[in-house]
């Protein structure tokens, strides 16, 4: 099979990628979930005029010129109108968010007053809707606020919740089954034997999954022979996840029997080997009703193809169209040779320019095994393919690294 475009690759993983169906939960729970239908407000905010601040309700014209002495004949407190009219030289001692007495068309800040019994001297004028919040400034009942499709940040919860919803429809959580191959694997944590190396991509898998909405199910490590991928394969059939994925075995060596064996089983093989560095040899299909992703074993290979096309396949499972790619466009910080057909993804580290332009300078080592400098760096250099050789100071493209 010819490698694949990165950007043709993406475009099979996620294409027709139905979302997971609604539940609803309440508001406390729906944190970074996505929003699967639109959000109207069931009440006007503020539902009247409310004053800005603590002060006066008065009447403008009373405060043209000043001082000016005002009979104060009553107060409204946050939560408690006050009943009557304000009439010509009349007050109404006022607490913010409480509502504009009738009569009143102005707010004096209590700092602007001084207060003699049931007398208040203002002075500083006040004009026509001084310090006053008009009903619906924010928003009215029926606006459309928050869009199918959205995250429900903390921002999106507080709109939420102001616009009178208890609990939201989101997506539910796409389930994402995780097996790691290969005979040399041992868990952090343990005593590794002599030819044994840690186990670290599933974790760093299971942390990108949470991270994208979706929850990791552990198939842990199957050795290097069909039987015992096999058996793991029929354990990740029953857990019917939505996407499974394989680290490991995916390259061409004898011992990368991952395609084989799930071929056996059943997989339907959509595309093998893509045309990027770190990450060459990676599948996609489907699985049974499951799409399925084999990632390469190369730590960092694992993380950074994880990043490109595992996150986009869970954020569409989960329903979320508000995306943004994480690119940008930097300055080089070093000189870069010609690239050859394969995408790159450099790990480099950013810095602000004094004139303000993100800089972004690649380590010197590109090795995929390299997780120590994954973790330091910031930003990915993206070089398309057949880039020609870039001086330091040119423009490039960059990922800022989120994960
Ligand atoms: P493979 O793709 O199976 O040939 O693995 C490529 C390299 O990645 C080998 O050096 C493996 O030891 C290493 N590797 C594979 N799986 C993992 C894993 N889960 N955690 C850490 N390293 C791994
Ligand atoms: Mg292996």
């Amino acid at each position: 099979m010819a490698l694949l475009p990165v950007e043709e690759a993406l475009r099979r993983i996620v294409e027709g990628v139905p979302p997971r169906p609604a539940e609803r939960v309440p508001l406390d729970d729906a944190l970074d979930r996505v929003l699967a239908e639109d959000i109207a407000a069931r009440r006007t905010q503020p539902p009247w005029d409310t004053s800005a601040m603590d002060g006066y309700a008065v009447r403008a014209a009373d405060v043209a010129t000043v001082p000016a002495r005002l009979r104060v004949i009553g107060a409204a407190p946050a939560g408690h109108s006050f009943q009557g009219t304000v009439g010509p030289g009349e007050a109404v001692r006022i607490f913010t968010g409480a509502p504009l007495p009738d009569g009143a068309d102005a707010i004096v800040i209590q700092e602007d007053t001084e207060r003699a019994g049931d007398e208040v001297t203002v002075l500083e004028s006040s004009g026509i809707g001084r310090f006053v919040r008009k009903r619906g400034l924010d928003f009215a009942e029926g606006d459309v606020l928050l869009g199918a499709g959205r995250r429900a940040d903390p921002r999106a919860i507080a709109l939420a919740a102001a616009m009178n919803h208890a609990d939201l429809s989101v997506h539910g959580r796409p389930r994402v089954a995780i097996l790691s191959t290969g005979d040399e694997l041992a868990l952090p944590g343990s005593d590794p034997g002599p030819e044994k190396i840690i186990a670290s991509n599933g974790f760093g898998l299971a942390a990108i999954v949470r991270r994208a909405g979706g929850i990791p199910v552990d198939l842990g490590i199957a050795a290097d022979d069909r039987e015992a991928l096999a058996g793991a394969v029929a354990k990740a059939r029953d857990s019917a996840a939505d996407v499974l994925v394989t680290l490991g075995g995916a390259s061409v060596g004898e011992h990368d029997i991952v395609q084989d064996v799930l071929v056996a089983e059943g997989l339907s093989l959509d595309f093998w080997k893509i045309a990027m560095r770190p990450g060459k040899p990676l599948m996609f299909g489907m699985f049974g009703a499951s799409r399925f992703l084999g990632l390469p074993g190369n730590p960092v290979s694992a993380m950074i193809t994880a990043r490109l096309f595992l996150v986009p396949l869970i954020h569409a499972l989960s329903g979320l169209t508000e995306t943004r790619s994480g690119e940008t466009n930097a300055r080089l910080g070093a000189d870069l040779g010609e690239n050859d057909q394969r995408q790159d993804y450099l790990r480099a580290m950013s810095s602000i320019d004094p004139d303000g332009t993100l800089v972004v300078t690649p380590f010197g080592r590109q090795d995929s095994s390299m997780l120590a400098t994954l973790a330091r760096a910031d930003a990915l250099i993206i070089r398309p393919p057949f880039a020609p050789a870039a001086k330091a100071g040119e423009t490039c493209r960059a990922l800022l690294m989120d994960f």
